[in-house]
């Protein structure tokens, strides 16, 4: 039944306006958040810019100019963490062919992903959790390969927090596997994206959560000019790009088309991040992506993985794609200049406490279900513990009223069972496990359970 346990953490009391909020930290991924560092970020950036473009079609031999320098460059700054990580990490090139006459990158080219692996402690704990940016860039049109095109923004500062993400966990421990991706093609059709998505499906990795950070370091809109490094914005999915009729049904029968993986992931990240990571807004968009576009999530969504689109609150389409110029007094083109790279450290900081709280928690719950053997006010939710991992502490319990985006309510219970006072018609449920440090696992949407 409902009891409250103390973890061993530490508590920050924030005040905000009067109001007392108790959030409970844990110090050691506190301390990795706070070691993001945003002269770094900006370091990096600028080592991206300085490869003139990164464009697909772009040289491949010179060694400082080009996609090719800039891979080469992504991979050797990956594979400094090496020794820190005690021979945990493994860097890896992986390559695939796209192209050809007729198609949107006018000539066959081989290109690369950057990828890098932090293995997991448990031998015996398959989960992976992966984080992406693309190490492309290009200009205003579609094949030129040789004017500037600087991608600071676009996506220099996902590169750059992922590099900064990894130099901080090499050193340390979790059970889960972490992936950080440096994509190509993203530019042209999500190319390198689709290679992972489709070698990941193949090889069956067991992905619980997919993290695609495209531009994160731009605070001004065009246009409206709005200025905000307080928030940024997490997309996900709610019908499922990737639904077998099985899916559907369930779906249905829940009415579940707020409770998708991505959007459970989704506020996860809410929770988390702004746990760890001050002055930051997390704004969940309940839509895959922007109005009508994608990103490097959406191949992984469309294979059935959980994944999400992290992205700045506002962009500037004065930047975005352009070559840089003067226009009229207005400065085009995606410089370093225009990333806000304190708002690249706060977006950095989500990410990198939400994986470190994933790979650190236990594996969900399983085969979670309401019970609907008679009618009743009350609400019986059953579950199994997870077959691996760590042996969770307990279970959150969480509910919400239907027509409210996020969980309202979080109530602790040890065992397999629950009854509650709050009639399974009026809200929905989630269940989650936790450890005995109060690492969270990703929320289970329960579907029905039979006596
Ligand atoms: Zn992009």
């Amino acid at each position: 039944m409902k009891k409250t346990i103390s973890f061993l953490l530490f508590s920050a009391v924030i005040t905000v306006a009067g109001a007392q909020t108790i959030i409970n930290r844990d110090p050691e991924i506190k301390k990795m958040v706070d070691e993001i560092s945003s002269a770094r970020i900006e370091q990096h950036v600028r080592k991206l810019v300085s490869f003139h473009t990164r464009h697909n079609l772009s040289t491949q031999t010179d060694p400082a100019k080009g996609i090719g320098a800039s891979w080469n460059w992504i991979k050797s700054e990956m594979e400094k963490n090496i020794p820190s990580s005690g021979g945990r990490l493994e860097v890896k090139f992986e390559e695939y062919s796209v192209g050809g006459p007729g198609q949107r990158i006018a000539k066959p080219v081989k290109l690369k992903n950057v990828v890098a692996t932090l293995k997991g402690t448990d031998p015996s704990d398959d989960r992976k959790i992966l984080i992406s940016a693309h190490l492309d860039s290009r200009a205003a049109l579609d094949n030129d390969s040789t004017s500037y095109a600087p991608g600071a923004n676009d996506d220099g500062s996902g590169i750059a927090a992922i590099l900064e993400m990894i130099r901080i966990m090499s050193p340390q421990k979790f059970s889960a596997t972490i992936v950080f991706m440096a994509v190509s093609g993203e530019e042209h059709g999500l190319y390198g994206a689709k290679h992972m998505a489709t070698k990941a499906k193949e090889e069956k990795w067991n992905i619980i959560a997919m993290l695609n950070n495209d531009m994160i370091g731009n605070s001004g809109s065009s246009e409206t000019l709005l200025n905000d490094n307080m928030r940024v914005r997490v997309f996900s999915e709610g019908v499922p790009a990737y639904e077998t009729e099985q899916m559907t049904s369930l779906r249905k029968f829940t009415s579940g088309e707020n409770d998708s993986k991505a959007r459970q992931l989704a506020r996860y990240i809410k929770e988390t991040g702004e746990k760890y990571v001050d002055q930051l807004n997390v704004t969940l968009v309940f839509r895959n992506d922007r109005f009508g576009r994608g990103g490097d999530h959406s191949p992984f969504c469309q294979e059935g993985f959980t994944a999400v689109r992290i992205c700045e609150y506002n962009e500037n389409y004065d930047r975005t794609h352009k070559v840089p110029e003067m226009v009229n007094g207005v400065q085009l083109g995606d410089l370093p200049e225009s990333v806000d790279f304190e708002y690249v450290r706060k977006n950095a900081g989500i990410n990198l406490s939400t994986i470190a709280s994933l790979a650190l928690a236990p594996f969900e719950p399983v085969n979670c279900g309401i019970v609907t053997a008679g009618l009743t006010n009350k609400t019986t939710l059953k579950w199994e513990s997870p077959a691996k991992g760590v042996k969770p502490a307990g279970y959150y319990i969480l509910m919400r009223e239907t027509y409210q985006p996020l969980w309202e309510k979080k109530i602790f219970v040890t065992g397999n069972e629950v009854t509650i006072p709050y009639s399974k018609d009026n809200y929905f449920f989630g269940i989650q496990a936790v450890d005995a440090s109060g690492h969270e696992s990703l929320t289970v949407f329960p579907g029905q359970a039979r006596r």
